[in-house]
């Protein structure tokens, strides 16, 4: 039996990680650490049975080494983060403090417990990172592999890449048992409104304008959350220590061709539930009309990265992982799960998901 310590775990990655490592490995203790920033929501979790959350920061080491002596932490899966590339340009100080320093945190309270005083208890650090870290591709190259150098452009991938670095040559100094996964775009449920998919979703359903960066021709490879987990699950299984692995969904596409979709399948789910027309009387497809009328072309991304892709050959051929979610179906569901879970969304977007404090949740 595993005990998990996951960080960031109230975050949109963790909380579906969480929930897949409940699922499949019940045996297993976990306990999230999470500071609740904009981006935790610890109502995500409130109906996930034997978690434990402490409301904490990774920065603080009196409470990370406590946690992993006192809990007898042999697992860190660090999800905890600031990840929205936007916010890194207009404030890239919290992402420097939380990415590279959090991270450094994190990995000194992990070597004090688990080398310099547990003498070598078994172990697993798992750093969860992006493939924004390898730069912007031409269309004619190929995707990043697990050898691509560093070439970060944003205050987000340049302090990821950082946490990288830091997370390597903890292994290299000091032995500490790391692995590292650098995933492509993920997509799913509890994403925080921010991102691309759900933000365009709930526009559409509000009838909101649906604003595309530049030409909306910067391409993307998309994983489904489910997949991520999956992989994450294979590495943390039979990854080797000081090993990275990139996680894809083997599904390249240009921002404009998602956004279509979305309109697609938001239109499609009015045709298919015309009580829709009642809950949003504002979506053009409440009126018959398609959401694609939303589209507007706004200016474009500093420094937007035109083109990411992954060559995922290492994880699928050493450790047997297979995405098992086609976009076309996973943005479907995931379409599906934003217009059943309309309270989870406009809870986030009137702040009232701020409140945890009286979901009687939060253990310390
Ligand atoms: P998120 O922003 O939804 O969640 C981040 C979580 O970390 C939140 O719950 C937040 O409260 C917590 N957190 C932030 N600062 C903290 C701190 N100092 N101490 C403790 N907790 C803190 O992010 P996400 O999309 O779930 O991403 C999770 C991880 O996966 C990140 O490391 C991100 O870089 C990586 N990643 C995400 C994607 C994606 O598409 N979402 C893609 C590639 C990599």
């Amino acid at each position: 039996m595993a005990k998990l310590l996951v960080t960031g775990g109230a975050g949109f990655v963790g909380v579906n990680f969480v929930r897949y490592w409940r699922k499949y490995h019940p045996a297993d203790a976990v306990i999230v650490l999470d500071a609740l920033t904009y981006a935790g929501n610890a109502a995500s979790l409130v109906d996930v049975k034997d978690v434990s959350l402490v409301h904490g920061d990774i920065r603080d080491f009196g409470l990370l080494t406590k946690l992993l002596l006192e809990r007898q932490i042999d697992v860190v899966v660090h999800f905890a983060a600031e990840s929205h590339v936007d916010r890194s340009i207009h404030g890239p100080d919290e992402f420097v403090d939380t990415n590279i320093i959090g991270t450094h945190v994190l990995l000194k309270a992990a070597k004090a417990v688990w080398l310099d005083t547990g003498s070598g208890t078994p172990h697993r650090f798992h750093h969860v990172s992006t493939d924004e870290v390898f730069g912007s591709l031409t269309p004619q190259e190929t995707g990043f592999s697990e050898i691509t150098p560093y070439r970060p452009n944003s205050p987000y991938s340049a302090s990821k890449a950082a946490s990288d670095h830091l997370v390597r040559a903890y292994h290299k100094t000091f032995g500490l048992q790391v692995t590292t996964s650098n995933c492509s775009n993920n997509y799913g449920p509890y994403q925080f409104p921010e991102k691309l998919i759900p933000l365009f979703t709930i526009n559409a359903l509000l009838g909101r304008p649906l604003p595309i960066y530049g030409d909306g021709g910067n391409v993307r490879d998309w994983l489904h959350v489910g997949d991520h987990c999956c992989g994450i699950e294979r590495i943390l299984e039979a990854g080797k220590p000081g090993e990275t692995y990139n996680i894809g969904g083997g599904e390249e596409l240009p921002n404009l061709a998602v956004i279509d979709h979305i309109c697609r399948c938001v239109d499609d789910a009015f045709i298919t539930k015309p009580e829709l027309r009642r809950r949003f009387p504002n979506a053009p497809a409440a009126n018959g009309k398609s959401s694609a009328i939303l589209k507007k072309h706004v200016s474009d991304r500093k420094g937007h990265d035109r083109r990411y892709a992954i060559d995922e050959t290492k994880i699928r051929c050493e450790l047997g992982y297979t995405p098992k979610h086609s976009f076309g179906s996973g943005l479907e569901d995931t379409i599906q799960w934003y217009i059943n879970n309309e309270e989870w969304w406009r809870s986030v977007m009137d702040g009232s998901y701020r409140d945890w404090m009286k979901l009687n949740y939060v253990s310390e």
